[in-house]
């Protein structure tokens, strides 16, 4: 029966240090963060987890703006936008978003979406008709993954980043439509795609770049602007999904085309069409967070992000130079997201369990989230965090260390 085979499973999951824990949180989201924990006690922790990168979650405007938004248009929109849900806030948070990408891609428009694995689902099950085939690259985002599934065109995934690999399946495609999709900050590695040298092959091979810029979007390129202004990209065979509960501090998604696909997106994408439209007033508030971000308190957010990494990644490497038994790597990331690969699954918990202990939530991440055998703390950044938390961090991972056998001091 359901429940016997489900907590089989449960079972299986343990196992293999694999089960997922919840916890509630009390108070807003970085640096720090009352949680309630299993045991029904809170804890007041400082948080290395939440993509708020800019921290304008807590952001005293963007709060105002969210409130002003429900006075102005109420609590809900009360239908999908095709019905009678799209109101002013959400048709001028699409203008916004679309002058905002105007630069990157000719006469772009936009298209707001609830979240980002929704737009996702939609620009690849809608684009992805049985006349295309999608490229998509091995470490992309879950969401990603979903949507080229639920597509009719055949998927090949190439190498992580590997653009010779890319452009020999390219070649060898016949498809009349071709997606490359990749994500520009990948999620769980921080790492950024070679979006200039994608592009290229999209022009070279009549294809189509679809770039999900859920964890760039506000954090780089001028003004925060995005992953494809970081690479001064221009061209009509971009499509950019951004994702706006992240560093914009509110919720949603966006998709940034040329207007005919945003035109086929409206008529076709099922996660746009049949759902409620999101509360104006998160669109209202939005459009305060797309000011906030431009501007000179966005700038020096985005300064203050890169000296804690430089502070972070400068910390980590001096002691994984120390203990270069360890086996653990520190992924090249010029960005928030700082992943500190240790390998093995129990192992990766201990040292969370470790930090927690110190009061200090870094999530470990396992499978099926990453490869194999490359658990791993991902560490994520926030303007607000100061050089004291990074320290912290720092101090406690030693510790963490010295307790390993074989690596504390000599008696
Ligand atoms: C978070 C994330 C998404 C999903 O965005 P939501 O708005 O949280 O649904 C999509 N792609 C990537 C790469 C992400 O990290």
């Amino acid at each position: 029966m359901l429940l016997d085979h489900l907590n089989h499973k449960l079972q299986a999951i343990a196992a293999q240090d694999l089960t997922r824990v919840l916890r509630v949180a009390e108070s807003t989201t970085a640096p720090t963060q009352s949680v309630r924990g299993a045991n029904g006690q809170t804890r007041t922790m400082r948080m290395f987890c939440s993509n708020d990168y800019l921290g304008l979650a807590a952001h005293p405007q963007l709060a105002q703006a969210f409130a002003e938004g429900v006075q102005l248009y109420g609590a809900g929109s009360g239908a999908s936008h095709l019905i009678s849900g799209h109101g002013l806030a959400h048709e001028q948070l699409e203008q916004a978003l679309a002058a905002w990408m105007a630069p990157q891609i000719p006469q772009a428009q936009a298209l707001f979406f609830c979240t980002g694995y929704m737009a996702n689902l939609a620009v690849l099950s809608a684009l992805g008709d049985a006349d295309a085939e999608i490229f998509s690259d091995a470490l992309n985002h879950a969401s990603i993954i979903d949507g080229a599934r639920l597509a009719k065109a055949a998927v090949q995934r190439y190498a992580h980043c590997d653009v010779a690999a890319l452009e020999a399946l390219l070649r060898a495609s016949a498809a009349k439509v071709k997606l490359i999709v990749t994500d520009a900050v990948f999620s769980m590695d921080g790492d950024v795609a070679p979006l200039d040298q994608l592009l290229a092959l999209a022009e070279a091979h009549d294809a189509w770049l679809i770039v999900d810029d859920a964890h760039g979007f506000g954090v780089l390129g001028p003004q925060g602007r995005g992953t494809p202004a970081h690479f001064c990209l221009c061209s009509e065979r971009l499509i950019v999904v951004g994702t706006l509960g992240k560093a914009a501090g509110v919720a949603g998604a966006f998709v940034a085309a040329h207007p005919t696909i945003t035109q086929y997106l409206l008529q076709a994408a099922r996660t746009y069409i049949f759902t409620t439209a999101a509360p104006p007033a998160v669109a209202h508030a939005l459009l305060t967070s797309l000011q906030l971000m431009a501007s000179g308190e966005g700038d020096r957010r985005r300064a203050k992000l890169q000296d804690l990494q430089a502070q972070l990644r400068n910390g980590i490497n001096q002691l994984l130079a120390e203990h270069p038994g360890l086996g653990w790597h520190l992924v090249p990331s010029d960005t928030p997201v700082q992943a500190l690969v240790i390998g093995e699954n129990a192992a990766t918990m201990q040292l969370a369990a470790h930090l927690d202990a110190a009061g200090l939530r870094v999530p470990g991440i396992r499978p099926p989230t990453v490869p194999k055998g490359t658990a791993r703390l991902r560490i994520t950044l926030c303007a607000t965090h100061t050089e004291a938390d990074i320290q912290l961090l720092l101090d406690a991972l030693r510790h963490a260390v010295a307790d390993l056998p074989g690596t504390g001091a000599p008696a």
